[in-house]
């Protein structure tokens, strides 16, 4: 995904952490700094800010079938109902899946697993980075701390220049939504060479993607510009109109005994998923080109492409809202046990 649809991911997650209602001072922190998500939900993708070793597939969880007689092999199947269980009602992509005519049966009998050179890795980074926002949020400076939940006692030892802005948080936040988008970009879970960036599909997809978004969130833009954060959200809740989102303003919990880690891995297997859908899997597999228009044309493939838009830019931000409210309710929690 390109600079301006990372960014009005974490703004769109932003209104609908609002619409929902749940974590007002958080919201607050957000929306105070949202002209910094052009920068900051684009920050990991940047040359010097990235272990990636190109422009393209930095962030990238590919998958592919393990050879069936490998010893590990029964424990990377995820069947359907398994998998559509594990992601939940609320992702558009576990709705898709459900039905039984996407994908063969064989399929989802196949053991997938994948490859990631270190700091590529999109689990590993969205748990990294969680972890440290907790972190940064327990020593934020007094500002800050008006908004967390709870008390942080030991907070007061630290020097005061040790102690976390509230811009530098909001930034965090904005990073993390980062690699929670590229795991819903279905070519970013794919280790087929027709989902490399240079293949085609992928690049076209991301620029498809990036025109219905626009230009308004341009990090050459968006921080300059003269609008207020409710004008920010309402806009991002606008621009989403445009891939026909319709959110229904909740953000679940990861459920109990799973964490962000192991959300992301399945969320990357939903996209592997639907990328053979967009293309089907065929054993041998020599295609290393593959055209958007080949896998979008004609009346069959603008209906595919409208439910790839909607399904990957949808389960992008809620995917999102539901992270940034994991590392927020760790706080909710805190203030509990202090009542
Ligand atoms: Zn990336």
């Amino acid at each position: 995904m390109n600079q301006q649809t990372h960014a009005w991911i974490a703004l769109r997650a932003t209104a609908l952490l609002e619409d929902a209602g749940e974590n007002p001072q958080l919201v607050r922190l957000l929306s105070t700094y949202a002209k910094d998500a052009a920068v900051g939900a684009w920050l990991p993708d940047l040359k010097s800010a990235k272990l990636g070793r190109s422009d393209v597939d930095n962030h990238i969880f590919k998958m592919k079938p393990l050879p069936p007689d490998d010893p590990q092999a029964s424990r990377f199947i995820a069947n359907r109902q398994a998998l559509t269980k594990r992601l939940g009602p609320a992702r558009l992509v576990s709705q898709y899946l459900k039905q039984p005519e996407q994908l063969p049966e064989a399929w989802w009998a196949t053991p997938y697993k994948a490859e990631a050179k270190p700091g590529q890795h999109i689990p590993n980074c969205v748990m990294g980075l969680r972890l440290t926002l907790t972190d940064l949020l327990l020593m934020g400076d007094s500002q800050l701390q008006i908004l967390i939940p709870g008390e942080v006692e030991f907070v007061r030892k630290l020097h005061a220049e040790a102690r976390t802005p509230g811009q530098q948080a909001a930034l965090y936040f904005f990073m993390i939504s980062h690699f929670v988008a590229d795991a819903c970009m279905p070519c970013h879970c794919d280790a087929r060479k027709l989902a490399s960036y240079a293949a085609g599909l992928h690049q076209k997809l991301e620029e498809h993607w990036g025109d219905t978004v626009g230009k308004y969130y341009k990090d050459t833009k968006l921080p300059q510009c003269a609008d207020s954060p409710d004008q920010i959200l309402k806009k991002a809740r606008e621009t989403g109109d445009g891939f026909d989102l319709a959110f229904k303003n909740s953000v679940p919990k990861i459920p109990q005994g799973r964490d962000a880690w192991l959300e992301m891995v399945d969320v990357c297997r939903g996209s592997f998923a639907l990328a053979c859908i967009m293309v089907p899997f065929k054993a041998g597999e020599p295609a290393t080109k593959c055209k958007f228009d080949d896998v979008f044309g004609g009346a069959a493939g603008k209906q595919l492409l409208a439910d790839v838009d909607r399904i990957a830019m949808h389960d992008a931000v809620l995917n999102t809202a539901i992270v940034w409210k994991e590392v927020w309710n760790d706080f909710v929690e805190l203030e509990k046990r202090q009542e």
